[in-house]
């Protein structure tokens, strides 16, 4: 993919009025009149709420959205790399000279845990501190995405062009991550991985992992960071589409209790429930995005996951409302009859 594929979010062609044709292609068409586009915002302030937040040593890695999905075909895995790039390079533009302690803060913040960042004369490994055993095997390394930040902030830093992969991951057998980074004009090899593709099990272990634990501010502003490409770039339709199964995924691990599910699913998206009741002969489940999620066309796919979620549940059609609300606003869900 030449560099110039990935355009500043800010530049994005996503184009304003056709959102919702191929946003909802894999479910349910937004009723007429309802529009969910968001505006695009400047990744900026998702940096400096990263920057702010504090790293989170004991953090166990958890998958989190952009590393789910991103994995899920080859073309989204290597967009992801790329615009992880992207990030690492503007992260290292706006910390100030801070050095690589930054980069360790940051990626620490998004979940990985406590890192080692071990420089030697022709590579600089990164890894995690301790052992983070888990029983997920998914046959390929997930984190593509903070490949490519450290990828994009190492090369700023050294003024070089330096390539990273992660050559272990907890998730593919490893008790830790790590990440190889070297300077130099091809692609650093990822080892044998396997064809990343979505699977079922992927998707719901990402939904029971990302949900079952509060996020921190770090991981919260790391993860919409991770969404922007999404409504950005060209990947919006399969992102889309991805969303939609995920929620039908998610909602299949959560046939007896969905309440619980759709509180781990509103986790996993950095978002609310805001209400969830009988309407008359009616179902209603509304959703609060706040201020950050409000924007950059996050609701679309936000909204998209939790309307497969609930399809699925309720086998029932969909109304959508959106309201502003005190800070951000509402999607309300309306499903006929059950
Ligand atoms: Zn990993």
């Amino acid at each position: 993919m030449p560099q110039k594929s990935f355009s500043s979010p800010r530049k994005s062609s996503y184009p304003k009025n056709a959102k919702s044709s191929y946003l909802l292609s894999a479910g349910p068409e937004l009723q007429e009149g309802s529009t969910l586009t968001g505006s695009f915002e400047d990744m900026e302030g998702l940096l400096l709420g990263w920057f702010s937040s504090k790293g989170n040593a004991k953090a166990v890695p958890k998958l989190l959205l952009p590393d789910s999905f991103y994995c899920s075909t080859p073309v989204l895995s290597e967009f992801s790399q790329k615009y992880g790039f992207h990030i690492g390079e503007r992260a290292f533009s706006i910390s100030r000279g801070k050095g690589i302690g930054m980069l360790l803060n940051l990626l620490e913040s998004s979940g990985l845990g406590k890192l080692l960042y071990m420089p030697s004369i022709d590579r600089v490994i990164i890894r995690s501190a301790a052992s983070q055993s888990t029983k997920l095997r998914l046959g390929f390394n997930v984190h593509a995405y903070e490949a490519g930040i450290i990828a994009g902030f190492l090369s700023s830093h050294a003024s070089k062009n330096i390539t990273a992969a992660e050559v272990s991951c907890v998730y593919n057998g490893s008790d830790a991550c790590q990440f190889v980074s070297i300077v130099t004009e091809g692609e650093p090899s990822a080892g044998n991985q396997r064809k990343p593709n979505l699977g079922t099990k992927f998707i719901r272990e990402s939904v029971k992992i990302s949900g079952a634990q509060d996020k921190t501010e770090g991981e919260i502003h790391f993860t919409m960071l991770g969404m922007l490409p999404f409504i950005a770039e060209a990947p919006l339709e399969s992102a889309s589409k991805l969303m939609f199964l995920a929620g039908i995924e998610a909602a299949a691990g959560y046939k007896e209790n969905y309440q619980e599910g759709l509180r781990r699913m509103a986790s996993f998206l950095c978002m609310d429930i805001a209400g969830m009741g009988r309407k008359g002969t009616k179902r209603e489940v509304s959703i609060h995005f706040g201020a950050e999620v409000s924007s950059s066309g996050f609701m679309e796919l936000g909204t998209k996951a939790f309307i497969g979620f609930l399809s699925k549940h309720f086998n029932s059609s969909v109304t959508l409302s959106k309201r502003k609300a005190k800070e951000g606003h509402v999607i309300a869900m309306t499903f006929e009859g059950v």
